[in-house]
């Protein structure tokens, strides 16, 4: 603890939050509330990609039909491709958690 104020003074003009706890929720919320943030948004235009951070951007359904497997294709209405890489995403299981997550931070906001 008695380190940071020393930190603090070498990257001067920086602002930086002290994190406590070992809850991921309530860290995040500990920094959005020393921000000044009051609302979290899954906002799917402007994400970027797990793999090389491209930015992703919407694709037409009919342009990657040979790209994902069948199931997922009749399934599943909306896809987002890479812009750098060119890897293929769509509303899986893994942004319903994500959405859930960003449900549960604007709950403790509130
Ligand atoms: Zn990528």
């Amino acid at each position: 603890m008695k380190i940071f104020p020393k930190v603090l003074k070498k990257i001067g003009g920086i602002t930086t939050v002290l994190i406590r706890g070992n809850d991921e929720i309530e860290q995040i919320i500990q920094i959005a509330k020393k921000i000044g943030l009051s609302n979290f948004v899954l906002d799917t235009n402007s994400s970027r990609c797990v793999d090389c951070n491209g930015k992703i951007e919407a694709i037409d359904k009919i342009r990657i039909m040979e790209k994902v497997p069948p199931r997922i294709y009749e399934r599943q209405e909306k896809f987002w491709s890479c812009k750098g890489c060119k890897k293929l995403y769509w509303e899986g299981t893994h942004l319903v958690k994500i959405q859930e997550f960003v449900e549960k931070l604007n709950q403790r906001l509130k």
